[in-house]
């Protein structure tokens, strides 16, 4: 049984429980791990160019490869095809793809807010009908919240669903939606008009992108993470089956904010990643370049930079992977099920939101300060540094701003 609830660590009295950290990785983990950054650097860093100017089919085939690998089923449950491993252990899969921000944000997605909303709140036939799919690869989702006119304040959505029928008709424009260009189906929320079944406001629909009506915007030019896919899902007078509302009627926001702290959870964790690769990158030069007959690793200066960054990863890591393992844990307690994960979640809404920041915050500085060891070689397209900068600054804006 799992003795930790969220917001433990604030209180002196509670017991520790056992706490996780990634010592705790067994070797068949690691070699999950390994797969996970080898195909990273065997595979995605050298289409690095094809990826940045998003050369089609690229992302697509490199997500298939993705999904060969078992990399895009990681959460889901078994019994659709998926691995449902331990949170901290999915966690470490998409860390370790850290090395291409875009490529991981691509993949974090379909491991996260473009999958879990039906593996969490789905009926047993949305499940049936759409978790195989997307643990195969067969089929990519993306998370539509955000609209032109609401962000942070997500409830203040205008995009309408209306009863017609057998058919739900829906109108908006969702905003800044990852892997749109990429993906077959959206989760759209939008506010039910007039009651149907008792209920309305706020839910949640699956949208399949070819339904009649539904379009997408053009791709958004970004500061960085140039290789994903980020477009407007706009409804005019879209037509989806009545079955695909997702949970209830009204219910919207539960889903809405437990998704979104999977999502910060797994934001935390993948910004984590990152910034280890910044440092490495940065390391790699430090050690290479030269300046008053040294290396500039040997200066103190320098050393003091990569000792504050391996200090505030390890700090990073030690809470997210501690939040990992108790997440895991209460799930577990109450059984695995979806209704026991999603608790788990809601329990630990303030360690996601923690890991979220922690996370971002991190890869900010880090990048940053990697830059600076780059000199102005750092200021240059072809040194990874700039590319380290640019795709991070994200993080600290999406899933919730810091
Ligand atoms: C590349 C990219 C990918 C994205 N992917 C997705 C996606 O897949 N799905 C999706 O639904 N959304 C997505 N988003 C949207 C993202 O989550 C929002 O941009 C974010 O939540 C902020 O909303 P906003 O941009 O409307 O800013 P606003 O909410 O307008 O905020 C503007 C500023 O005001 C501040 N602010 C707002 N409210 C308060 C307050 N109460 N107190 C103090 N300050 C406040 C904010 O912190 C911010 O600094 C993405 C965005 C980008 C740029």
């Amino acid at each position: 049984m799992s003795d930790t609830h969220g917001g433990a660590f604030l209180d002196p009295a509670q017991a520790p429980g056992a706490i996780f950290t990634p010592e705790d990785f067994d070797a068949e983990q690691q070699a999950l791990f390994d797969t996970a950054r080898r195909f990273c650097d065997e595979q995605v860093w050298p289409r690095l160019a094809d990826i940045e100017a998003k050369v089609p089919g690229v992302l697509e085939g490199l997500m298939q490869q993705a999904s060969d690998l078992g990399l895009t089923m990681l959460d889901l449950p078994e019994e659709y095809g998926g691995l449902d491993l331990p949170l901290p252990v999915s966690m470490r899969v998409l860390e370790s793809t850290g090395r291409e921000q875009s490529f991981m944000l691509t993949l974090m997605v379909q491991n996260g807010i473009g999958s879990l909303p039906v593996a969490l709140f789905g009926s047993d036939e949305q499940k049936a009908q759409w978790l195989p799919g997307f643990a195969s690869g067969e089929l990519r989702g993306c998370y539509c919240l955000t609209e032109p006119g609401s962000g942070s304040d997500a409830l203040a959505a205008r995009t309408t669903a209306v009863l017609d029928g057998e058919q739900w008709v829906l109108n908006g424009t969702k905003q800044f939606i990852t892997n749109a260009g990429i993906a077959d189906v959206g989760f759209v929320f939008a506010k039910v008009q007039g009651e149907v079944d008792g209920a309305s406001g706020f839910t949640c629909f699956i949208v399949p992108l070819d339904a009649p009506g539904v379009s997408l915007g053009a791709e958004e030019h970004k500061l960085g993470m140039h290789g994903s896919s980020t477009r407007q899902v706009i409804l005019q007078d879209a037509r989806i089956a009545r079955g695909n509302v997702l949970g209830q009627i009204g219910r919207g926001h539960v889903i809405a904010f437990n998704i979104l702290n999977n999502g910060r959870y797994k934001l935390g964790g993948t910004a984590l990643g990152s910034a280890k690769c910044a440092l490495d990158a940065a390391l790699d030069y430090a050690a290479a370049r030269r300046q008053f007959g040294q290396r500039i690793v040997d200066f103190g200066m320098i050393r003091r930079k990569i000792g504050q960054a391996a200090a505030d990863i390890y700090a990073a890591e030690s809470a997210i992977y501690r939040a990992g393992g108790a997440i895991d844990a209460l799930a577990n307690a109450g059984g695995r099920t979806a209704d026991a994960k999603l608790a788990a979640l809601q329990d630990f809404a303030l360690e996601c939101s923690i890991a979220k920041i922690a996370g971002s915050e991190l890869l900010w500085r880090v990048a940053d300060e990697a830059l600076q060891m780059f000199g102005g070689y750092g200021f240059l397209e072809e040194y990874p540094a700039a590319k380290y900068l640019r795709d991070a600054r994200i993080a600290r804006i999406y899933e919730g701003t810091n």
